[in-house]
């Protein structure tokens, strides 16, 4: 890019937290961001970016939003990849690629991209229906106990149903789907890569990922993880493999197990601002959101270490409250040294919705973890 950065029009396709986030950074550099998204009451809508009513989904939503900016991104997978495919061919530059970005946002195609890269994952098979999956237990081509993934449009844990037994089966999904082996998971981790477009390469170090029982998506996230060093390095390594591999810039989130028996997994992999990188606001030397920045406009990229141990904890939304957004608890909480709270600005609260979330810094993952528990139980949010 030969403009200088403060003249750069970033354009980000969805208008949630990870955009709210994005912007905020960008912002510590004068950036100017432009958002598009269906509503200005999303969490992006009031932090300083020009806000475009839109649908990210829609084709020429997508082509008139890009048109008159430098850079586009995402802070979402499932956005309209013709239109960005269009504004590449243009000039635009697309961060992360849109050929990219249509393998990861299928299931089915990101896992045949591990297996024709001979990268490990778990054994799948791919299915177009519920039927098919019904004949193939019945010959016997496959077996129980296994996970079965909607192809599309699946986060947080929706669009995953664990299948063990026949009385599972009612819970099959009829939608095109990736059927995975039931992994012994031991731990769950995360490492985020980031890359520009010079080739440099950063992960952070690999964080330990804890997910809530019952919204099935990540509560807590732990730095350092428990894992050994060792896997930590194979971790790190095999994510600087695949953001290479996907020439992608900016982030990649990639999510993995590792199994009972020590063998390092990759789950799934998300070419944006992740979850399990808000801890690097406050605990790494550089945040996942001014790294994706860095990464998209060739910027050379941020150090990558953490000041301390530290433990994420997301934010959800109470159990039997739908409505107008209310907290309770911020006096407790920001007693808490160490403690950074960060909410959303969610109009609205549902059951397990993810409206903010809160980072614990301490010398050791104990004392933080335990300083997480306390947030958790006193941050209430409500109607
Ligand atoms: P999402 O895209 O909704 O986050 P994931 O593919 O990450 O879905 O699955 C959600 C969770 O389900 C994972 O974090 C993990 O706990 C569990 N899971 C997914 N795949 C497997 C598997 N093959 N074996 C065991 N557990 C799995």
């Amino acid at each position: 890019m030969s403009k200088p950065v403060s003249e750069i029009k970033i354009g980000i396709l969805g208008g949630g937290q990870l955009g709210r986030m994005l912007v905020q950074a960008g912002k510590e550099w004068n950036l100017d961001f432009y958002i598009l998204d269906e509503s200005a009451s999303f969490p992006s809508g009031n932090v300083g970016a020009g806000f475009v009513t839109g649908n990210f989904k829609d084709y020429d939503d997508v082509y008139k939003f890009g048109k008159d900016k430098d850079i586009i991104t995402v802070e979402i997978e499932h956005v309209n990849t013709d239109a960005l495919l269009q504004l590449q061919r243009e000039g635009v530059e697309v961060h992360p690629n849109p050929a990219s970005l249509n393998i990861i946002k299928d299931k089915g195609t990101q896992k045949l991209f591990y297996k024709n890269h001979d990268l490990p994952t778990a054994d799948f098979q791919i299915f177009e229906s519920k039927k098919d999956i019904f004949l193939a237990l019945e010959s016997s081509t496959l077996a129980y106990p296994f996970v079965q993934k909607s192809r599309l449009a699946g986060y947080d844990g929706k669009g995953v149903a664990i299948i063990r037994n026949d009385n599972d089966v009612l819970e099959i999904m009829d939608v095109p789907s990736v059927t995975e082996k039931l992994v012994d998971i031991s731990t769950e981790i995360s490492v985020i890569a980031s890359r520009n477009k010079n080739g440099q390469i950063r992960c952070y170090p690999a964080v330990d990922m804890e997910f809530h029982n019952k919204a099935n998506l990540v509560e807590f996230v732990y730095f350092p993880s428990k894992i050994s060093k060792e896997k930590q390095k194979e971790a790190e390594n095999l994510a600087a493999t695949i953001i290479n591999e996907l020439d992608i810039c900016g982030l990649l989130a990639v999510e993995m197990f590792l199994d009972k028996d020590g063998k390092i997994l990759i789950n799934e992999i998300a070419p944006r601002p992740h979850n399990s990188g808000h801890i690097t606001i406050e605990a790494s030397i550089t945040s996942q959101f001014q790294q994706h920045l860095r990464g998209i406009c060739n910027l050379p990229l941020g150090d990558t270490r953490f000041h301390s141990p530290a433990v994420m904890v997301n934010l959800l939304g109470a159990k039997g409250h739908s409505g107008k957004t209310k907290y309770s608890g911020m006096d407790e909480c920001l007693q808490i040294d160490g403690a950074s709270i960060h909410l959303y600005g969610k109009a609205t609260t549902k059951p397990y919705r993810k409206m903010g979330h809160a980072t614990v810094l301490d010398k050791t993952r104990a004392k933080a973890t335990r300083n997480a528990k306390q947030i958790k139980k006193f941050l209430k949010i409500h109607t």
